[in-house]
């Protein structure tokens, strides 16, 4: 082991020799302070940056030095400690941004650890445990051209690193009252999301919460004439926090809910807030008391995807040239089969809430009114519309849904409330709702049978996908959250709306060359892959199942990974 001057020493002796020469920095060095370890060094300084961990200890063994130092409540429970490595997280990446300086060619002088969202996720950015902290983060390594420039290496890593770690890593440096709050709120949100259930509920929304953000492409909180949200007083439900205490807002029943209400008055805002409440959010978000059924879907229409071997027959039946729908493959889905298939694989998966919005549906999977029903026989259109499997799919299976329609008041049979969005607050109007379904009758005829009908297991069959090329580079890339390539394929994620960080698509990524070679076996079904990968991160942590400690991966659900493989064209199923 070397210590901090054996690494300056060599970053000047590397000054101006060709960049392949800082290959030989790679390994451990002792700070005065932390242990640096240089786990990856970049080929050229255009190359992917290189990998680089901080370790702090919790005590220092230097008495004029102090150590990490946090007290373990902070971290005593797995919502605690993920809220706290959040924290720091954050404070390195500001710690960092006011030292990045451009230090010559290419990522030069960057340094970065994997930027949060406004979402509060577990990260493998910052572990910690009782003996330290650990960070991880990327270094450009300076050069001109393709020259090593070891004084500003130096600099970078010998003087401006130990800032950012003093600065982001040690309890004692930081706003302790910032940080208490942020672990209790996360902590609070866990809880109220573990409380939906005794409640018989699938949602709540604080009194309070600010709903609408920025823009499409800034997740940040509406700030000018933003409304707060209002709950109904039928709807009102009241919680005993353990942190913060009580708090009052909007619970969505179990069950079916429409969301209705003029155009542009917050409907598909508050679904979408809905669906993100899956997730913790920062203190000063808006939405961090929002929470939703953990197994919450959104659904929508993606016509053009590939779907595998799917039973859709629930929903589609008698298509054209004899297709089958209890095995239905196409490269080219159209809106509506697109729309069931993805209801069928998010069930597949154990979903137990949906979430569906007007606005990214097909309409002929949406509704078939009573005129459409007189001029096309049933056995002409091979769609079952959603309408008239929404019940069955509650009774047969405890499946709530809630779906904003502002479009069609024939849901207002098959509804158990129904909320009206107008100046963007909710009013319960299920009475004058079920009123007037009453008062004029559609007169359709109910086309969806009994029952719901079968959920039927998949089992996909290995096809050797590799993570790595011979020479050990990654065969994954991320392109936002939109995008996962694997290999030379492409995998088009734009319409899987709860993906909300690229981690989390590395991550995917990195449990799919895993899953690829453990568990495709032929035999497992899709859900029994995904359980086992899920058991084995969460035994095992992501080190287990990546090739190096990577500090760029962030937790996703298992619906999310079956999304991914059910997008992926090259995956067979038997
Ligand atoms: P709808 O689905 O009913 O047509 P949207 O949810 O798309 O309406 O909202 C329309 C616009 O109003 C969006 O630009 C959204 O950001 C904004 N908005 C939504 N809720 C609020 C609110 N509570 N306060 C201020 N603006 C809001
Ligand atoms: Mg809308």
């Amino acid at each position: 082991m070397s210590n901090v001057q054996t690494l300056q020493q060599l970053l000047r002796q590397l000054d101006q020799r060709g960049y392949k020469a800082y290959k030989q920095i790679q390994g451990r060095y002792e700070f005065p302070e932390f242990t640096l370890m240089i786990d990856y060094v970049q080929g050229d300084p255009f190359a992917a940056p290189s990998r680089l961990r901080v370790q702090v200890p919790q005590t220092s063994t230097h008495t004029n030095i102090q150590g990490a130092a946090f007290p373990t409540d902070l971290y005593c429970t797995p919502s605690r400690a993920i809220a706290l490595r959040d924290y720091l997280t954050r404070q390195f990446d500001a710690a960092t941004a006011d030292i990045r300086e451009k230090r010559g060619s290419g990522n030069s002088g960057l340094i970065a650890i994997a930027r949060p969202t406004q979402q509060v996720l577990e990260r493998t950015a910052v572990l910690i445990s009782d003996e330290w902290v650990e960070a991880r983060f990327v270094v450009g390594l300076p050069a001109r051209g393709r020259q090593i420039l070891g004084h500003e290496a130096a600099a970078l890593l010998c003087d401006n690193l130990p800032v950012i770690v003093e600065r982001a890593l040690k309890y004692g440096n930081l706003n302790q009252a910032e940080l208490q709050h942020h672990v209790e709120t996360v902590e609070d949100t866990d809880w109220l999301r573990q409380q939906l259930r005794d409640r018989h509920l699938v949602a709540f929304i604080p009194t309070g919460a600010i709903l609408p953000r920025q823009s499409g492409v800034d997740d940040r909180p509406l700030t000018e004439n933003a409304l707060s949200f209002q709950a109904p007083p039928s709807l009102q439900v009241e919680f005993e926090r353990p942190n913060h205490g009580r708090i009052t807002g909007m619970g969505i029943p179990e069950g079916i809910t429409l969301i209705v209400g003029g155009g542009y008055h917050g409907k598909s805002t508050l679904l979408r807030a809905i669906a993100l409440g899956i997730y913790n959010h920062i203190p000063g978000d808006g939405r961090e008391g929002i929470v939703t059924h953990p197994t919450a879907a959104k659904i929508r229409a993606e016509d053009g995807r590939h779907i595998a071997g799917v039973d859709i027959s629930p929903f589609i039946n008698h298509l054209p040239q004899e297709r089958s729908t209890t095995r239905f493959f196409t490269e080219n889905a159209s809106g509506s089969t697109s729309q069931a298939a993805n209801i069928m694989e998010a069930l597949e998966v154990g979903t137990q809430v949906l979430l569906v919005d007007e606005d990214t549906s097909a309409t002929n999977f949406m509704i078939r009114d009573r005129r459409m029903q007189a001029l096309i026989a049933k056995d002409k259109e091979p769609i079952t519309p959603f309408i008239d499997k929404i019940r069955q799919l509650y009774q047969d299976y405890g499946v709530s849904t809630i779906l904003v329609m502002g479009g069609s008041g024939d849901y207002f049979d098959v509804a158990d409330t129904v909320i009206a969005m107008s100046e963007f607050q909710p009013a319960d109007v299920t009475q004058q709702a079920k009123a007037i379904a009453t008062q004029y009758a559609t007169h359709r005829t109910a086309e969806g049978g009994e029952h719901f009908g079968p959920i039927t297991p998949r089992v996909p069959v290995n096809n050797r996908f590799s993570a790595h090329d011979e020479e050990r580079r990654s065969r994954l890339k991320v392109r936002d959250v939109d995008e996962l390539v694997l290999g030379k394929e492409s995998v088009d994620l734009s319409a899987v709306e709860q993906i909300v960080d690229v981690g989390q698509l590395r991550a995917i990524g990195a449990a799919i060359a895993y899953l690829q070679r453990y568990y495709l076996d032929g035999l497992q079904t899709l859900n029994d892959v995904i359980t086992h990968v899920m058991a084995d991160v969460e035994a095992g942590g992501w080190d287990d199942i990546t090739a190096f400690p990577q500090g760029d991966l962030a937790a996703f659900r298992p619906l999310e990974l079956a999304a991914v493989l059910n997008r992926w064209r090259s995956l067979n199923f038997r």
